[in-house]
């Protein structure tokens, strides 16, 4: 091969995450984060922004070495402060119009050999200076989508047996598979996704169970759902009106669980890869919808940290249903990168939920969304009980149930 990374699907995939993933509309500006490894991507997001009218792209690099050296030679007291005045500024940009477009890539365990005190602390005032940004994201006030970079320290960890340029080729021929850029036209091949997704969301619409029970090794677990909840999947409406594909890939059907009403036991299916740090062997049980007991095998300090952030943290704010067949699960990969992971098997997520997973949520005031049961947090982290090992029945209002998912397929 001369390239790891194939360029003229590279250059797809920067045409799908502008025109299906956001959708970009003229005259819109696009704020675009990125780690700096991916700048042939965001170069070429660029190229496909300002063709589609684009007002103007500002893009914001991170760096895995610049965040290490934080950890390395940076104030032991400085660990508490986040660039807050920045997220104020997304905000503002959102309010004004701008579409949000991140890249994710960089190396999934850069920090799980960092103090886990101080990586707690750092992601804590992260998550609670993002608040204004995330708010704005979670109720899709604007258009904004994530697609993948096949970053090399990520692409080794998926990937230890080969060497870096085979790694690195392998990664970014699945992200090209799973991000559907390997069709022929993959703008009508993601029309064509959007509407058997929109299919199954219908489906369970339609049927507006009380409950989901997952049943499977090592999980015995009843998600109640929030009252007049609305399964989402695919392309959904933002708020400025653009019809956008928040991820890409995606193969989830979503709602929100009733953050009171969920009980039992439930296990990880795969390790959650969390700001650096691997979770692994994740179970814990929940009374009442809340967590009372939590472990992993590794990385379990971190878990707890995480379950302390706030109130709502040791509560659902997402149910998700993904079957174990997918281009995703198909490539036999452990991705350890939430996008990837999440949409290759079923999931639940702790903390904030999406008020759009309500019938007019859109404009449903906070207070409202509480009193149907959606919680309310300064994390959202998903992480996957699905496997070809797990059934899943929806119980009725009526208390009846129905088969949903079958040993990880729809029933
Ligand atoms: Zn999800
Ligand atoms: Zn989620």
């Amino acid at each position: 091969m001369t390239t790891p990374i194939d360029p003229q699907k590279l250059d797809r995939l920067a045409e799908v995450a502008v025109r299906v993933g956001l959708n970009l509309q003229p005259g819109q500006e696009l704020i675009l984060t990125a780690p700096v490894t991916a700048l042939p991507l965001v170069r070429g997001i660029a190229e496909h922004a300002y063709r589609a009218g684009a007002a103007l792209v500002t893009p914001i690099l991170s760096d895995d070495q610049v965040t290490l050296a934080r950890y390395r030679h940076g104030t032991e007291t400085a660990f508490d402060s986040a660039a807050g005045w920045l997220f104020d500024g997304m905000a503002e940009a959102y309010d004004r119009g701008a579409a949000r477009l991140a890249v994710s890539g960089g190396d999934p365990m850069l920090l799980s050999g960092e103090d886990p005190d101080k990586v707690a602390r750092a992601n804590k005032a992260m998550a609670l200076a993002y608040t204004p940004a995330r708010e704005r994201i979670t109720r899709f006030a604007t258009n904004w989508t994530i697609v993948a970079w096949p970053d090399l320290a990520w692409a080794r960890l998926v990937s230890p047996d080969l060497d870096d340029e085979a790694a690195q080729h392998r990664l970014a021929e699945a992200i090209f598979a799973a991000s559907r850029v390997d069709h022929e036209d993959p703008v009508a091949a993601w029309a064509a996704h959007n509407a058997e997704l929109r299919r199954r969301a219908r489906w369970l619409d339609d049927h507006a169970f009380a409950a989901l029970h997952f049943t499977g090794p090592g999980t015995d677990l009843t998600v109640g759902l929030a009252e007049g909840h609305h399964w989402l999947a695919g392309a959904t409406v933002a708020q400025n009106g653009i019809t956008c594909n928040p991820n890409i890939p995606t193969e989830e059907v979503f709602t929100t669980p009733h953050r009171l009403r969920v009980e039992g036991t439930v296990r990880a299916t795969k390790p959650l890869s969390h700001q650096g740090t691997l979770i692994e062997n994740i179970a814990v049980r929940f009374e009442g919808g809340r967590i009372t007991e939590a472990h992993a095998t590794r990385g379990e300090a971190v878990l707890r940290k995480v379950l302390d952030t706030d109130e709502g943290a040791r509560r659902l704010g997402e149910v998700a249903l993904v079957p174990h067949a997918s281009p995703i699960s198909d490539s036999g990969l452990l991705f350890y990168n939430t996008l990837f992971d999440e949409n290759a098997a079923s999931h639940i997520a702790l903390g904030q939920c999406y008020a759009t997973c309500f019938h007019g949520g859109d404009t449903m005031p906070a207070d409202e969304v509480a009193r149907r049961g959606g919680n309310a947090s300064a994390i959202h982290i998903d992480w996957m009980i699905g496997s070809g090992q797990i059934d899943i029945d929806g119980i009725t209002q009526e208390g009846s149930r129905v088969p949903v998912m079958r040993q990880g397929a729809w029933a």
